[in-house]
């Protein structure tokens, strides 16, 4: 018999609707959610934008607490650069606030719905340039939280163990109300972009991976090709125009997955609709990547678009080691060939790619012991879906891959617990001194944390 996943699989369906949805607003309001005298059901689930592709952000039975009325940017500190925020602030909001004072966030973002506490709480990462730029959540200097007991908890640089612990805490040692996060000055850097095959990719990603570059990439497995984008500072790269990234951000994120969506109805032949999607991929790849983007900064690549919903696509994604990543790359084009001929399945969306540099700001740092690089297969095909992510789950334990809690669909606990190891046993300490009584594990997340 295959061995339980930690997630659920196309046989059982994913409950969505929660018990109850509690939206506090004031800081009163979330000290009441989780004050053991109100008896709020438990167990209780912090949700920011909800954009997490597994269970961490939700309950069957319980309680959700959705932080998007603490939507307050308390202050943007120009001298010091740093900014206060309320966790339920969007990141696309703080984006453009701070760029109106000429800051920005360090690392290239995406995802501007997502919410700061969310991307504090979980990995919120892209692919930052340099080795301090890959999560949100190490620019968090400060944070204040409300415990399961419902008392407030403030924690800083001084507290450097409890702050790293806090960090990735995926809502698990209490809810994040407040975060001061370090910003710095808006700098731009150039972009550069190539095509190859994976082949040729293969050979030269191990040395991009241990370099300080931003590396990016566009994989279409079923078309042998990668499209790569690498990011560097350089002392006079240009202006950084707003309206390439625009563009970019709305044919990667809006137009194509609508296409697919539209092509998926009424294309009957899947050879056909296959060669013609990867076609239009290659096509928007080349045409807004390669001939319009060509220098950035973390203001204008973030896109800033304002969604207030997560994108209805589906996600899942995994990382692996950057020494290896020239053998995953081809092993995994393999699997993407064996799965479609053997399944019928395959991603109708490009995979994204980029480098997580190593990271030991927080205990449940995804790249606390290496570099990685992540990759995040998304797709509009629902059926079908859930035995992929199966089977993707078990392409990235053979290779050693890295889960995240809130990102890798099907990771079956033993692994995850091999995985984090000492550091989860560390984190579960902690865990269990701020939340004796479990109030906030759901089930989801006691297979590996209780
Ligand atoms: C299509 C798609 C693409 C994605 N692309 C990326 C990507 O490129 N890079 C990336 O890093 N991620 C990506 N993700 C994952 C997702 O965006 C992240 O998990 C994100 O950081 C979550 O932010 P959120 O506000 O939506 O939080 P939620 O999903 O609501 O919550 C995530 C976790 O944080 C906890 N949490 C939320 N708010 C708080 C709080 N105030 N206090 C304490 N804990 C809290 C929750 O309990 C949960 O465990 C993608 C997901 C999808 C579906």
């Amino acid at each position: 018999m295959a061995s339980p996943r930690f997630r659920d699989t196309g046989r059982f369906v994913r409950r969505t609707a929660p018990a109850k949805v509690l939206k506090p607003r004031t800081l009163n309001d979330l000290m009441r959610c989780f004050d053991p005298a109100n008896r709020v059901p438990t167990p209780i689930r912090v949700r920011g934008s909800g954009s997490a592709s597994t269970d961490c952000n939700d309950v069957v039975t319980g309680t959700i607490v959705e932080t998007t009325g603490l939507d307050r940017i308390l202050g943007i500190d120009n001298y010091y650069h740093t900014v206060t925020v309320q966790a339920g602030v969007r990141l696309g909001a703080l984006v453009s606030e701070l760029a109106r004072q000429g800051l920005e966030l360090d690392g290239n973002l995406d995802q501007m719905e997502r919410t700061v506490g969310g991307a504090v709480a979980s990995p919120c990462m892209g692919p930052g340039i340099g080795s301090r730029s890959t999560y949100l959540s190490s620019q968090a200097i400060s944070m204040k939280l409300v415990t399961p007991a419902g008392k407030l908890m403030k924690v800083t640089q001084q507290q450097k163990h409890l702050l790293n612990t806090v960090r990735l805490s995926y809502g698990m040692l209490g809810a994040i109300y407040e975060v001061t996060l370090r910003v710095r000055p808006i700098a731009t850097f150039s972009a550069k972009h190539r095509s190859m095959d994976i082949d040729t990719f293969a050979n030269v990603v191990d040395r991009l991976a241990s370099r300080d570059v931003g590396m990016k990439f566009c994989l279409l497995p079923h078309k042998d090709r990668v499209y790569l984008d690498l990011r560097r500072y350089e002392d006079s790269p240009g202006n950084a125009w707003d309206t390439p990234w625009k563009i970019k951000d709305w044919g990667e994120s809006t137009v194509l997955p609508n296409v697919f969506r539209s092509l998926n109805r009424v294309m009957p032949i899947p050879s056909v609709k296959y060669r013609l999607m990867d076609g239009i991929s290659a096509a928007t790849h080349g045409l807004v990547n390669t001939r319009l983007v060509r220098n950035g900064n973390n203001v204008t690549a973030s896109g800033r678009r304002r969604r207030h919903k997560a994108r209805n696509v589906l996600d899942s994604a995994w990382c692996f080691p950057a020494t290896d990543f020239s053998l995953v790359i081809k092993a995994f084009r393999d699997f993407c060939e064996q799965t479609l001929e053997g399944a019928g399945y395959r991603s109708d969306l490009p995979i994204i790619g980029h480098r997580v540099a190593r990271d030991t700001s927080a205990v449940l740092s995804p790249s606390f012991d290496e570099p990685l690089v992540a990759l995040q297969v998304s797709s509009t095909v629902d059926k079908g879906w859930e035995d992929f992510v199966i089977d993707l789950a078990q392409f990235a334990e053979n290779w050693g891959g890295t889960p995240l809690f809130n990102q890798s669909r099907a990771m079956r606990a033993e692994y995850g617990k091999q995985i984090y190891a000492n550091r989860l046993a560390f984190f579960r300490k902690i865990r269990e001194q701020l939340d004796p009584q479990k109030r906030l594990l759901n089930p989801f997340l006691a297979q590996c944390f209780e």
